[in-house]
């Protein structure tokens, strides 16, 4: 691709973090990342822009569905994709993501390769692997 996208990865868990950075940095992304809800806000309110945003949801200080809602009433990221990390267990948890206005969802576990493929989706990106 000839301008890397610019990826915003919210994820408080940093072995989750690490690795899915590290997936993405490897297929070309410029990867920033966000440990809690309130730094992505305030990153994005600052004036930063992103092509797309992985959520997770449980996060701490503010969490992901809040942090999607505030995110989403911000007319400079109205646009930007979101896609929700969610807990398996939990079989709420997407449907409030999709109602915080996450666009896609991915459950936990979920493989590197897995988050790839869908940002590649989501972007309209040529699919690799
Ligand atoms: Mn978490």
């Amino acid at each position: 691709m000839s301008e890397a996208r610019k990826i915003l990865l919210v994820e408080d868990n940093l072995h989750n973090r690490r690795i899915f950075a590290g997936v993405l940095k490897h297929y070309g992304f410029e990867v920033h990342e966000a440990e809690n809800g309130q730094q992505a806000v305030d990153r994005i309110a600052e004036g930063e822009t992103f092509d797309l945003i992985l959520m997770d949801l449980s996060l701490p200080v503010v969490d992901g569905w809040e942090a999607t809602r505030r995110i989403k009433a911000m007319p400079s990221a109205a646009e930007v994709p979101i896609i929700a990390l969610t807990a398996h267990a939990m079989a709420g948890d997407a449907d409030r993501a999709l109602e915080a206005g996450c666009d896609h969802y991915l459950s936990k576990p979920i493989s590197p390769k897995k988050v790839v493929a869908e940002v590649q989706r989501v972007l309209g990106l040529e699919q690799t692997d």
